[in-house]
């Protein structure tokens, strides 16, 4: 099929359900036909109209010559020493995303990517010092989920479910990729797509409130904030976004969501890095904003570090004395393992390629590092 055609076709991996009943409609045919398409798609992992055998010839005829399920080109794929797997995308004009499968016994997590690059510009974060191209389409979220899927089903030569979780914690600020997040997520939940409990999809956000809000109305999954600091100084250096959002009116939009929740609980992320938030004094200061205040669980992260950040990883005394201080104060606490390091596929190294249209990667090595963080409280 030549490019121009190809250009012109709609890539179903974009619709929804609904989508795709408007979509049938406007072929002038029964919604109900999106269903059987839909799981053709989705389940079955089927790209090729013929093979949807029981969908009507004319219908599969008329799809052959108008639609297409086009996966994204895969760049490359690295595979850990511990099972996890870091495919590279290809979307397009110089930008590649990140997504990542990571096997536990009980479990399989996908992490993927939502943006081409970030704006947000989080200090820590790998992603965040490469600056922004683009937001990706629906189909460009949704095809990560496929591609993994169906290739690990083909590999193990299974038809049963491998991936049970999706976590939007690739490249990316999720919340400022809305519309094409939402319908992504959509189809994550639908039980003629992927199925998936609301409970085991995460929507991870630096803290864009308005944002937080509309996903509470919208498409209510479970949440995870990247906290980092416990102080507005501190989170404002680490987490740009906070100067807009500070963490007062964040904790309210947190509470806010918790009326609509999946789970009775917010997970705050807070990566570790060696003497700027990771001090004794900011354990205490953190429990007394959080308890009492949000029904929460923390998730301590050991930091990744790469070279322009400027910042160095918090020995695991560190991490063990600041999260013993959280436990002692009754709140839920867990270190993050490290999966997929072998191969920088580990929280914040995710990279990609990015052709960066803010200059993020500039200003950031320019700006001057963190240094040790006041510890004002802010209750
Ligand atoms: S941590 Fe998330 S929001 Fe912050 S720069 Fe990285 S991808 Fe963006």
């Amino acid at each position: 099929m030549d490019a121009v055609k190809q250009l012109e076709q709609t890539n179903l991996l974009g619709l929804d359900l609904e989508g795709l009943a408007a979509y049938c409609e406007q072929l002038g045919e029964k919604r109900f036909r999106a269903t059987q398409l839909f799981r053709w798609i989705h389940q079955k992992g089927a790209s090729d109209f013929a093979q949807m055998s029981d969908l009507a010839k004319s219908l599969r005829d008329k799809l052959a010559t108008r639609a297409h399920v086009a996966a994204l080109p895969v760049i490359s794929e690295h595979v850990s020493a511990d099972g996890t797997i870091k495919w590279l995308f290809d979307v397009g004009n110089g930008d590649a995303v990140e997504a990542v499968y990571i096997p536990e016994s009980d479990r399989g997590t996908l992490c993927i990517s939502s943006q081409a690059g970030c704006a947000v510009g989080c200090r820590f974060c790998s992603t965040g010092h490469q600056g922004f191209s683009r937001n990706l389409a629906t189909w460009e979220i949704i095809a990560q989920l496929w591609y993994a899927e169906h290739s690990l089903r083909k590999r193990q030569n299974t038809d049963e479910r491998i991936i049970s979780n999706v976590v939007m914690m690739g490249m990316g600020e999720p919340l400022q990729n809305y519309t094409a997040l939402v319908p992504a997520l959509k189809m994550m939940l639908d039980d003629h797509g992927y199925g998936l409990s609301r409970r085991r999809v995460t929507v991870s956000t630096s803290g864009v409130v308005p944002m937080i809000d509309r996903l509470r109305e919208d498409c209510p999954v479970a949440l995870a904030v990247s906290l980092h600091a416990p102080v507005d100084p501190l989170r404002d250096q680490l987490v740009p976004l906070n100067k807009k959002y500070p963490i007062s009116e964040l904790l309210d939009a947190c509470n806010r969501y918790l009326e609509k929740a999946p789970r009775d609980f917010i997970t705050f992320e807070y990566c570790m890095l060696d003497e700027v938030n990771d001090t004794p004094e900011l354990a205490h200061t953190l429990v007394k904003l959080l308890k009492h205040h949000v029904s929460c669980k923390i998730n301590l992260i050991p930091f990744n570090p790469f070279p322009a950040s400027g910042l160095k990883r918090s020995s695991n005394e560190r991490v063990k004395a600041f999260a013993q201080i959280l436990v002692d104060a009754g709140i839920v606490t867990t270190v993050r393992k490290t999966r997929g390091d072998d191969i920088d596929a580990a929280c914040g190294q995710l990279a990609g390629e990015v052709q960066d249209r803010t200059r993020a990667h500039i200003r950031m090595v320019r700006a001057p590092v963190v240094v040790k963080a006041p510890t004002t409280s802010q209750t």
